[in-house]
C-alpha cells in the first residue's frame, strides 16, 4: 500500500534509537525526508547516516534536549515547517510516588507534556494553512492502564492526552490530525533498563524477568520496534485524514477492557 506521503518532511523527536528511530525508518521507507533529534550527537549522526543509506531520503539532524527551549529551537530551526511531527522524549524515572518531590513532577510535566505542546504550537497552524499535517505523540499504555510505579509518566502523559483530544477537532477540517500511540513492552534500551531495575528487587536474573514479562503478555512476546514504526507510518499517511484524537494501544492485547 502506498501511504501517499513520499516527499513529505517529518520532524521525529528522540529518534536515534528505540521507538522514535523505528518511526523514522518507517517514514523513510515511504519516501519521507527527515529531521531527527536526540541529545547524544554521535549515535544520532550514525542513525541518520544509516537511514540515508537504506532509504535514499534526506536526513538532517538537530542534536539537543527536546524537553528544553534550546533543544526545541534547534529542532525547529532545522525543520521549521514539518508535514509530520512525531513527539517523543525519554520517560521519567520509575519508583514510589511518595519519593518524588515537586521538581520531579515539574520535570516530568516538561518532558512528557509541555515539550510536545510547545512543538505542536510552533508547527500546527502552518500545517493547517498547507492543508496537510500529521502529529503523533508517543505516550504509553500506562495512560489507559496506570501503574503506581510509573506515576510520573502517567500524570504527565494524561495531561498531553487530554490536551491533544481538546485541540484535535479544531484542526481535522484542515486535514491536520493528532493521534497518540500507547506502547507497552517493546524491545528497546529503555525497556531493558526498566526490567534490569526489577531484578534488584526480585532477586531474579534479567532473563528470568524477561521471561516473566513475556509470559504475562497475551502475545507471549515483546513488541518489535518495526511493528510500532509501521503503525506510526500508517497514522501519518494520506489515508488517515479522517482519523484523529485517538489513543492507540500497542500492547500485544494486554489491556483488558473493551474501551
Ligand atoms: P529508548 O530506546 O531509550 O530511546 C530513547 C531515544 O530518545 C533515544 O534516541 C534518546 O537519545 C532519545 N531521547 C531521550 N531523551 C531525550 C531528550 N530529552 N531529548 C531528545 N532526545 C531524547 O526509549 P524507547 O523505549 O524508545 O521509549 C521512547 C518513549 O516511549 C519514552 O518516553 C518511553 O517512556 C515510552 N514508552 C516506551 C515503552 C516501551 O515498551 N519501550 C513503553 C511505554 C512507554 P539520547 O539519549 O541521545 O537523547
Amino acid at each position: 500500500m502506498d501511504l501517499g506521503i513520499s516527499g513529505r518532511t517529518a520532524l521525529v523527536c528522540a529518534a536515534s534509537k528505540g521507538l522514535g528511530r523505528a518511526c523514522a525508518e518507517a517514514l523513510a521507507a515511504e519516501g519521507v525526508n527527515l529531521v531527527l533529534t536526540a541529545r547524544s550527537v554521535e549515535p544520532l549522526e550514525l542513525s541518520a547516516a544509516d537511514i540515508r543509506r537504506k532509504f535514499s531520503v534526506a536526513v538532517a539532524v538537530a542534536p539537543g534536549d527536546i524537553t528544553t527551549e534550546l533543544g526545541r529551537m534547534a529542532a525547529l530551526a532545522a525543520c521549521p515547517a514539518p508535514d509530520i511531527l512525531i513527539n517523543n522524549a525519554g520517560g521519567p524515572p520509575v519508583g514510589d510516588w511518595r519519593t518524588f518531590d515537586r521538581e520531579h513532577w515539574l520535570a516530568a510535566a516538561d518532558s512528557n507534556m509541555v515539550s510536545a505542546i510547545m512543538l505542536m504550537r510552533a508547527v500546527i497552524d502552518g500545517m493547517a494553512e498547507r492543508r496537510f499535517g500529521r502529529i503523533i505523540n508517543i505516550t504509553s499504555a500506562m495512560v489507559k492502564q496506570p501503574h503506581s510505579g510509573l506515576s510520573l509518566s502517567v500524570a504527565a502523559r494524561i495531561g498531553l492526552t487530554g490536551f491533544s483530544k481538546a485541540i484535535a477537532a479544531q484542526y481535522v477540517a484542515a486535514n491536520v490530525t493528532i493521534n497518540n500511540l500507547l506502547p507497552e513492552q517493546f524491545e528497546t534500551d529503555r525497556l531493558r533498563s526498566n526490567i534490569q531495575k526489577l531484578t534488584a528487587k526480585s532477586g531474579r536474573t534479567l532473563d528470568e524477568e524477561v521471561a516473566a514479562a513475556t509470559a504475562s503478555s497475551p502475545a507471549k512476546r515483546m513488541g518489535r520496534v518495526e511493528e510500532f514504526g509501521a503503525v506510526c507510518a500508517f497514522y501519518c499517511s494520506a489515508h488517515a485524514g479522517y482519523l484523529t484524537g485517538q489513543n492507540v494501544m500497542l500492547d500485544g492485547g494486554r489491556y483488558p477492557a473493551v474501551f
